[in-house]
């Protein structure tokens, strides 16, 4: 089997993302050079002495101890504390980064390991939305490639194969609707994390679960494809598929519609991005389409769910709101989990961070975006006290 990607580095790797990476590169036979995460220890090891990277990299500094006790016999070497991951994503020799970090940490690791030549495969979406405008123009800059891992985007890059721009009239992102499709804004009041945290076809990590009960991920998912597309936000529509069977689709200008359909498994979606532009067998089961048997689609309740607005309301206002909208959000949903503030508190404390921070200054540079995010998610506690 022939795969373009020789080496690849893991931040996250202990994650949804990471783990089915690991399983996904182990499939293809690529070697892991080096691996990242926040303080899982025990899980990093069984990775390290299964993969054989020698480089890893644990943000939580006694978790990095513990790590340095438990490998002595590896040879690896540890980095430890807030930097490391960068740290990692600058130095190590591969030529792929997959960044399956989740939330604005994994900005300046991206960064990072684009100034240092490496094609990027992206889960982290948090990173296209608070700061899509300075890290797609420095890829073009470092001729590297930045390939999506979301499903929705993934999608959307197999429809736009061999397509001019000018042939695009829309993008359409797909949602499953989450475990509240239906309900309305009163019904939502009550929810609690544990049924906020079952997804109905997906399994992924807590944050993005939450996120995207709330549709806040398709917010998310509707600027990463701006950013990955170059596509204004009035050319992209959402729509609700439930059966996430449909992961995207493009319509264009004759009226066409290509989609791509695919039984749900990120496998997929991390082996495109590993072997673009090749395909090869998968781990990802085949799709059945007479036991699917029926596709649903609806339209979003914005009423309900008013999380693509806000975030279409972020990226006119442009400048740091879109951050803003992230950071806002990643606060809440560790808030909500913590049980501090009600479900539908997300919405209204997102809404008012973004009125609160506007714009900002018009000039967007990386310190610019550390600051907002910084200071959206302080603003976002004091509110809640
Ligand atoms: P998880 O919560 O399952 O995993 C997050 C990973 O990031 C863990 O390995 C965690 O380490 C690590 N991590 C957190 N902070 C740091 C840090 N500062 N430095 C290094 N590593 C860190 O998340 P998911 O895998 O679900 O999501 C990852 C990203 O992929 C998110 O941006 C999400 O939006 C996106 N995504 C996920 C999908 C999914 O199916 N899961 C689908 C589409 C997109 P530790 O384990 O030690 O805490
Ligand atoms: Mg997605």
């Amino acid at each position: 089997m022939q795969t373009q990607k020789k080496s690849i580095t893991i931040l996250g790797s202990t994650g949804s993302i990471g783990t089915q990476t690991i399983e996904t590169a182990c499939h293809l036979g690529l070697k892991i050079d080096a691996l990242a995460a926040n303080s899982n220890s025990s899980l990093l090891e069984e990775q390290l002495r299964r993969t054989g990277a020698k480089i890893c990299a644990l943000a939580d500094e006694k978790a990095a101890k513990d790590l340095k006790e438990r490998i002595p016999d590896l040879g690896v070497k540890i980095l430890a504390g807030k930097d490391a991951a960068a740290e990692v994503a600058k130095t190590s020799p591969s030529d792929t980064l997959v960044n399956a970090i989740i939330g604005f940490s994994g900005l300046v690791p991206t960064i990072e390991a684009i100034k240092s030549g490496k094609n990027i495969a992206i889960a982290n979406k948090e990173t296209l939305v608070a700061a899509g405008e300075l890290v797609m123009p420095l890829a073009r800059e470092k001729n590297v490639s930045v390939l999506p891992i979301d499903s929705e985007h993934c999608a959307i890059h197999e429809c736009l194969r061999g397509a001019e721009k000018s042939e695009i009239r829309k993008l359409i992102i797909t949602g499953s609707g989450g475990p509240f499709f239906g309900l309305k804004k009163e019904e939502l009041e009550n929810v609690t994390p544990e049924m906020a945290l079952k997804h109905p076809n997906w399994t992924m990590g807590k944050g993005i679960t939450v996120y995207s009960s709330t549709l806040v991920n398709k917010g998310l998912e509707l600027i990463e494809a701006m950013r990955l597309f170059d596509v204004p936000e009035d050319k992209i529509d959402v729509i609700i598929n439930r059966q996430s069977i449909v992961h995207s689709l493009v319509e264009f200008a004759d009226g066409s519609v290509l989609a791509q359909l695919a039984t749900p498994d990120m496998k997929l979606c991390i082996q495109y991005a590993l072997t673009y532009p090749l395909r090869v067998e998968g781990l990802t089961k085949p799709l059945d389409l007479a036991s699917v048997g029926t596709l649903n689609f609806y339209n979003i309740d914005n009423d309900a769910f008013p999380s693509v607005e806000m975030a279409r309301r972020a990226v006119r206002t442009g400048g740091i709101n879109p951050c803003v909208y992230n950071a806002s959000n990643e606060t809440c949903v560790d808030l909500f989990l913590e049980r501090k503030i009600k479900y539908t508190d997300i919405f209204t404390l997102i809404d008012s961070a973004c009125i609160k921070f506007g714009k900002g200054n018009g000039v967007l540079s990386l310190d610019e975006i550390i600051k907002a995010d910084a200071e959206a998610r302080e603003y976002v506690k004091e509110l809640v006290g």
